[in-house]
């Protein structure tokens, strides 16, 4: 459907903002003929949003096409157009709403961009076309106190906003750890379910009051009733742009306190785990990982896994019940500094490994909380058989299931490691959708596992795709559809992991 943008936009790569319409000689050869084109769509993106915020350099192209789970070049040709053709910042609805238009008349991809951190390529291009930057729509448009509301614009930040609240007494409640740099308009696109604060307060579909949007069709809404709601969020731009949302907040109740506990099995800490959930207190945060990930932030002196835990004001009770349980589970209490440094590195920790590594590849996954003991047995056990450095990491969600981020340490030149690595992923994948889970981000690379894990979800959002974005011009390749099959994925892999194993007899 977007084959013709692909063409056009392959011409022109010499092509700069400063050389403007004009300069086009009216007599091209056939070579050239594609250049008057972009060149007026170009014009047509600046009408509507001005020089300044228009970019079809480079530089900026390459920087609005990208996110954090980095990927070596062989992964993007498989992808296919990985390079976004503009880069576009909007201020105002009017602004997308002139953005959509141009887009639908002349079939460009739209691809919404937030703070880019889903990853998984949620918000990178897939067939080029024009990378839509909402960050600048970052006003918090009301703090209501009395009512225990706010209203902002898709760019807030959490972070931000969190930071504003405090000054009142106020919190969000819910963010997830990114929010340093994730704004709403794109949590609310990956569907908010699990993030600090939502195994006390529920996810982000608890607390949306309304979500103003427009979608690819042009058509401007304001959604209020759960089941319009429900289709935006995560919904990963393929419907449409939410251009101002209204959240439910918090007074701030209490102190948090984190409490942090070390053991020395799988089993123990999956124990802990699954009784400490079942407690009638909820936890604000709940945060397990392994050694090898303490040792970027919070290295752990004693025991190979933690949990650290944290509440809302810690009663003795709590406190009581916390200490039989670990015991119980043959886990031990760490201490207040390593704790209080838990809570401080909630935002980085997960992250921090991507310091020391040349890639970090990782996959995250929504799993039963009594199946994420499963899940680290078969991840320890490709650890061992693969010899490949692997870390991972689990939080919260909700009462009854855990975001689980695996992830592998790689250097991506290394072809034949790099590939069995996302196949120890993917195995891992098919495991947990046996278990009752699946994947937790869906974005560009997940979509494969849509029709396999959340069968319901994908018919749903294939219906609303068509009422809402019938020309297909928003996020393609996501969530409905995907660019490759399943089952050339598996095969993929499957023999990758199957080389990568018989190399190491070879090699001896
Ligand atoms: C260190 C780290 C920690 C994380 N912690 C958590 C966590 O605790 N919980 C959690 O759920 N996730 C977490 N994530 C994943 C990610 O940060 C979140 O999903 C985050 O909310 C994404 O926000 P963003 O602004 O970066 O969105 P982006 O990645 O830019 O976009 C996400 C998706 O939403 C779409 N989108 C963006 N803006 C709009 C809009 N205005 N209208 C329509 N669609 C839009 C995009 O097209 C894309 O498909 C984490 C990621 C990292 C790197």
């Amino acid at each position: 459907m977007f084959r013709e943008v692909i063409e056009m936009s392959n011409g022109e790569k010499e092509i700069t903002p400063e050389s403007a319409p004009e300069e086009v000689a009216p007599e091209s050869t056939p070579e050239k003929e594609t250049t008057p084109e972009k060149k007026t769509i170009l014009e047509m993106l600046i009408e509507v949003v001005g020089k300044e915020s228009v970019s079809d350099s480079e530089l900026e192209r390459v920087i609005y096409s990208g996110d954090p789970s980095v990927l070596p070049q062989f992964h993007y040709r498989w992808k296919g157009k990985y390079l976004a053709d503009y880069a576009v910042r909007v201020e105002n609805v009017n602004e997308i709403e002139g953005i959509l238009k141009i887009a639908r008349e002349n079939n460009i991809p739209v691809i919404p961009r937030g703070g880019a951190s889903s990853c998984m390529s949620s918000s990178s291009p897939s067939r080029g076309g024009i990378s839509l930057d909402i960050k600048p729509m970052n006003k918090i448009l009301e703090i209501n106190k009395e009512g225990l509301f706010v209203r902002g614009g898709p760019g807030v930040t959490f972070k931000g906003l969190e930071n504003e609240l405090e000054k009142q007494g106020l919190t969000l409640g819910i963010y997830p750890s990114s929010a340093k740099s994730a704004v709403f308009g794109g949590w609310v696109g990956c569907g908010g379910k699990g993030g600090i604060g939502t195994p006390l307060y529920g996810g982000l579909k608890d607390h949306i009051i309304s979500l103003s949007v427009i979608g690819g069709n042009g058509s401007i809404q304001v959604l209020e009733k759960d089941e319009d709601i429900n289709l935006f969020l995560d919904s990963y731009g393929i419907l449409g742009v939410i251009f101002e949302i209204k959240l439910r907040i918090h007074e701030i109740v209490g102190e948090y306190k984190t409490l942090s506990y070390a053991f020395e099995t799988i089993d123990g800490l999956c124990s802990a785990l699954e009784e400490i959930t079942m407690l009638e207190t909820k936890p604000v945060y709940l945060k397990i990982a392994d050694d090898e990930l303490q040792k970027y932030s919070n290295p752990l002196e004693m025991g190979k896994y933690v949990l650290s835990v944290t509440y809302v004001d810690v009663t003795i009770d709590i406190f009581e019940n916390l200490d039989s349980i670990t015991r119980n589970s043959v886990g031990a209490y760490i201490s207040d500094e390593f704790s209080n440094k838990e809570w401080d590195l909630r935002y980085d920790c997960e992250f921090n490994p991507k310091q020391h590594t040349e890639t970090l590849m990782f996959q995250e996954y929504w799993i039963p909380i009594e199946k994420v003991r499963d899940m680290l047995f078969a991840f320890e056990k490709y650890r061992r058989t693969h010899k490949i450095p692997t870390l991972w990491f689990g939080m919260l969600g909700t009462q009854f299931e855990m975001r689980l981020n695996l992830m592998v340490m790689i250097d991506a030149a290394q072809y034949l490691k790099f590939i069995a690595g996302k196949g120890i992923l993917h195995k891992m994948m098919k495991k947990a959708i046996k278990l009752g889970g699946g994947p937790y981000t869906i974005g560009l690379q997940n979509s494969i596992y849509m029709s396999r894990a959340y069968p319901e979800r994908l018919i749903e959002m294939q219906e609303a795709k068509d009422k809402w974005d019938p020309i297909g011009i928003m996020n393609p390749d996501r969530v409905t559809s995907c660019l490759t099959s399943y089952r050339r994925i598996d095969l993929l892999f499957v023999l990758a992991t199957a080389f990568r194993r018989l190399s190491r007899y070879v090699g001896k």
